[in-house]
């Protein structure tokens, strides 16, 4: 029998009881950097930088890992699932070992700060399997997978037995990785700027960056000046490279659950779809199973409950699951050509940096990206980042990708606007939807026995948004922005709540 999903959404990281923790900025600063974002990629460059004796700024909109750094599954693997050889595919084959040298980077980076951090840092094999056919794509891709890395030496096995409660067709381990709790690791991240005199500021939304240094870094309570803007909030807030137009943003799911029986001994990921995403972590006194999975485009697919019932379906018909202890969603972009944009975003604005587009593989990703912002600040060569520079021209392999990602929000923009009207009966509680009106599309919902009304554009780029029922959240199916019942930004590349409903008086002003 499916066991019943807890009520809300919450990370076990979060356990959603997170909230800033560090004021909120009000007054004006004047540093060498200013550092947008406190997930992975942010609070690693802060520290990187810091390090090097650059003075910093974090700005957080929300509170630290507010977003994908806090609901991750948290595996530290350079087996990851068949990344390379879906960069192969996408990149080219000597673009694997680029991508490699820098998950290394990160991982060695990462590992070594964890370990004096109490974040349940665990050794694990990690391991990519198929279920279908041997002669299917997906085993071919793992036998490909396994190819690339042991030809990139390491030390990968190709046996079946994985430990897994099901029959597998292929597999690849490498042993010897990781996984670790995320949220203390980045807290102490945090802590080390701040201890190191640079200033931390959550609960900061930066709304804008002027183009030219010094830039002038705006935020509701102050400004601040720097001669360097690092941007880390996953899809860049600002649209200076065209980047929305270039990335495919994924939501999955994970759900933590009490089982009456062993753990699997790895960390796993089949390469079939849909995808299966296992560990095992430490919950409150136990240990749980996380199973995640069921990715697709933000913003599409509702109901998107029914993927959490999909994923809890599975996991029992494989665990005896007692119950489902935690249920949360996250979402990672993967660009046209798998491989990240890091360094400046536009030839224009040469001091303000990005790095994002780990595809689901930003705990090495995020802090290798830091690693290459870093060197770029201090005026050192990366060497496996220049084929990564985020104002690279698409490759001709990846226009197809490209082309198909395109299409896609042409597509969901055109039917947004042009969806019908819905049969207007009253909505009950965790419900929302878009309705068509004489003067426009408005987006009702009903959470915790309120009524909230606000416009369904999307103030990014004008696409209509959908009703999340996983996340009682509003989520744009054209570039991911995501936002709370009453407007108010949740994440994304808007910097802007949703606006009042068209013509009508809001019932909540956001704050944004
Ligand atoms: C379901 C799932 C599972 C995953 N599992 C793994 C895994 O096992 N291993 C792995 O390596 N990777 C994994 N990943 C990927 C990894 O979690 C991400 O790549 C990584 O967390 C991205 O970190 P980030 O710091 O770049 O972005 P984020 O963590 O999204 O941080 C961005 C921050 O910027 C802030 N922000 C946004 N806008 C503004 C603004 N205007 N002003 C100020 N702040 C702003 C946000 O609030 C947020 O705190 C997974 C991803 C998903 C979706």
């Amino acid at each position: 029998m499916t066991p019943p999903l807890p009520p809300r959404s919450s990370s076990l990281w979060l356990d959603d009881g997170a909230a800033p923790t560090y004021p909120r900025l009000e007054q004006d600063l004047d540093v060498d950097v200013t550092v947008v974002g406190a997930g992975i990629t942010g609070l690693s460059t802060a520290v990187m930088l810091t390090r090097a004796g650059c003075t910093v700024a974090v700005l957080e909109a929300r509170h630290l890992a507010a977003t994908t750094s806090g609901r991750t599954t948290a595996k530290i693997s350079l087996l990851q699932g068949t990344r390379a050889a879906d960069v192969a595919r996408s990149a080219g084959r000597a673009a694997v070992d680029d991508h490699l040298a820098a998950h290394a980077a990160g991982m060695r980076w990462l590992l070594d700060r964890a370990a004096g951090v109490d974040c349940d840092l665990e050794r694990r094999p990690a391991v990519t399997y198929s279920t279908g056919p041997r002669d299917g794509s997906a085993a071919r891709t793992v036998r490909r997978e396994r190819e690339l890395l042991a030809g990139a030496g390491l030390p990968v096995t190709g046996g079946t037995d994985v430990g897994l409660p099901f029959a597998v067709s292929e597999a690849v381990t490498l042993p010897g990785q990781s996984q670790f709790d995320p949220v203390p690791y980045l807290r102490d991240l945090a802590a080390e700027v701040h201890g190191s005199g640079g200033a931390v500021h959550e609960d900061t939304r930066v709304r804008s960056v002027s183009w030219r240094a010094p830039h002038e870094v705006r935020t509701p309570g102050g400004r601040v000046r720097s001669r360097w803007v690092v941007v880390a909030t996953g899809l860049p807030i600002l649209e200076r490279g065209l980047h929305s137009t270039r990335m495919e943003p994924s939501r999955s799911y994970t759900l933590a659950l009490r089982c009456g029986a062993e753990l699997p001994a790895g960390m796993y990921l089949c390469a079939d779809s849909p995808t299966r995403s296992i560990r095992d972590a430490a919950g409150d006194g136990e240990r749980l199973l996380l199973v995640g999975g069921d990715g697709h485009r933000v913003g599409t697919t509702a109901p998107m409950l029914q993927h959490e019932r999909d994923l809890a379906g599975w996991a029992s018909r494989h665990w005896p699951v007692e119950a489902v202890v935690h249920r949360w969603s996250a979402q990672d972009y993967r660009t046209e050509d798998g491989l990240p944009f890091l360094g400046p975003i536009s030839p224009l604005s040469p001091q303000v940096l990005v790095g994002f587009g780990f595809a689901k593989w930003g705990m090495t990703g995020g802090t290798a990206a830091a690693v290459a912002l870093t060197d770029h600040v201090l005026g050192r060569t990366t060497p496996w980042a220049s084929r990564m520079r985020a104002d690279r021209v698409p490759r001709p392999r990846a226009l197809p990708t490209l082309a198909m990602a395109n299409g896609q929000v042409t597509r969901y923009l055109a039917t947004g606007w042009a969806r019908p009207d819905l049969p207007r009966d009253g909505l009950a509680d965790g419900e929302g939807r878009v309705e068509t009106t004489r003067r426009g599309k408005v987006a009702r919902c009903r959470v915790g026995g309120r009524a909230y009304e606000r416009s369904a554009v999307c103030p990014h780029l004008g696409g209509i948004v959908e009703w999340n029922d996983a996340e009682l959240s509003w989520d744009c199916p054209l570039h991911a922005s995501r936002f709370a019942p009453d407007g108010t930004v949740l994440e994304g590349p808007s910097t802007e709540p949703l606006g009042d409903p068209p013509g009508l008086a809001a019932v909540v002003r956001p704050r944004g």
